[in-house]
């Protein structure tokens, strides 16, 4: 089936620096078939007017923790009243996630993922990271894996109190039985590089494990504190590294080479932890690619919204409206290393949003506003 979006007020395609307008779009199934301006466009079995409202690509979220069961909505009210956010409650999480059957992990991680659909995002990662042993797991990966090929293996999130005196035992299971189990629903291995949790050996042992279990690399470096974790994922060859807020200039450089590690900042956290935002524009002015994404989680970013991401990063992180549309669409999708994601040209997988605007600048213009008007996914209005 084919579908004709016309009478397009602003096009944002990511594919040219300026927006078109009066523009329209043809899906052939689950592909953009065709774009150009409107007095042109061929014709197509089903027909959507846009009515002069702004058209962007879906939101590509490439940083979600969702296989999880309970909330700590009284930790983050315990933050917001003084307590410092020492990354600690990660195992309140681990404890409700072992607890919980397969059906309650399915049912929460189906209801996110819903609440992030109708928000606008169309592709989404999805971590372990609340099991922390062998069965739980693996089990989050075959469960993240029946709503997302973007599976990330983070059985390094933090060492299980079971294992605390002990860490390179845990390194060593991670490794070998833990990353065996994981492998065949994983695309991804993740290992969480701060103080508290994993240092630069046992996450090299982890990662390099990761790859020859032919696992792509992704990193979560430099939220807490400066740290080794920017440049352990460059040096990896990392298709992400994730928070970024504690750079030094030597991270910056590295991130601005030729190694395509992409930078990918998560102001829900900071926002959720109250802590200092990330540079973007230090990190953009040195030619780093930026994606911007949710870390949605229970404990320290428990938000699905993009929209909210993009309005925080105009706001506190000194990007551009544009520039942060674009890290959340195109940004997002190099981050997965996806080039049929996050743009909208010929090829392209058909991810399109109508906004109820007439511009991708009131995403953060009109913040906590719900302008996502259409989702279309895959070629499919939802
Ligand atoms: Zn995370």
């Amino acid at each position: 089936m084919s579908l004709l979006i016309t009478n397009i007020g602003e096009l944002f395609t990511n594919d040219d620096l300026q927006p078109a307008s009066d523009a329209a779009v043809v899906v052939d199934g689950e592909r953009i078939a065709w774009v150009g301006p409107a007095t042109e466009a061929p014709a197509a079995d089903e027909r959507i007017d846009a009515e002069g409202r702004a058209v962007l690509p879906g939101f590509v979220d490439s940083h979600a923790h969702l296989m999880f069961a309970g909330d700590r909505a009284s930790e983050f009210a315990a933050r917001m009243a003084g307590e410092p956010y020492t990354g600690g409650g990660i195992r309140t999480t681990v404890g409700a996630t072992r607890s919980a059957s397969d059906e309650e992990l399915r049912r929460n991680a189906r209801r996110l993922v819903g609440e992030a659909l109708r928000q606008g995002t169309t592709t989404l990662e999805i971590k372990s990271g609340y099991g922390l042993n062998v069965p739980d797991e693996a089990r989050s990966l075959r469960i993240a894996a029946e709503f997302t090929g973007e599976t990330t293996f983070l059985g390094a999130h933090v060492v299980p109190a079971e294992f605390a005196d002990r860490p390179d035992e845990y390194v060593a299971l991670v490794s070998g039985p833990m990353l065996a189990a994981a492998a065949p629903h994983a695309k991804w291995v993740d290992v969480f590089v701060e103080r508290g949790a994993f240092d630069e050996d046992q996450a090299r042992t982890i990662l390099t494990a990761g790859i020859r279990a032919g696992l792509g690399v992704r990193v979560h470096g430099n939220q807490l504190g400066p740290g080794p974790g920017v440049q352990l994922a460059v040096e990896l060859g990392a298709a992400s590294v994730d928070h970024c807020t504690h750079l030094s200039d030597v991270d910056v450089a590295a991130l601005a080479g030729q190694g395509g590690t992409v930078a990918t900042l998560l102001p829900g956290a900071e926002f959720s932890t109250r802590s200092p935002y990330p540079d973007a524009r230090r990190l953009l002015d040195a030619g780093v690619t930026v994606a911007l994404a949710t870390d949605c989680n229970p404990g320290s970013s428990y938000t699905s919204s993009m929209a909210f991401c993009i309005a925080l990063a105009v706001r506190e992180m000194r990007m551009t409206p544009s520039e942060a549309v674009r890290a959340a669409t195109l940004g997002g999708a190099r981050a997965l290393r996806r080039d049929d994601l996050g743009r909208i040209g010929v090829g392209a997988r058909a991810d399109l949003l109508i906004l109820d605007a007439p511009s991708h600048l009131h995403l953060a213009y009109r913040p906590g506003v719900p302008l996502i008007r259409t989702v279309i996914s895959n070629g499919v209005p939802q």
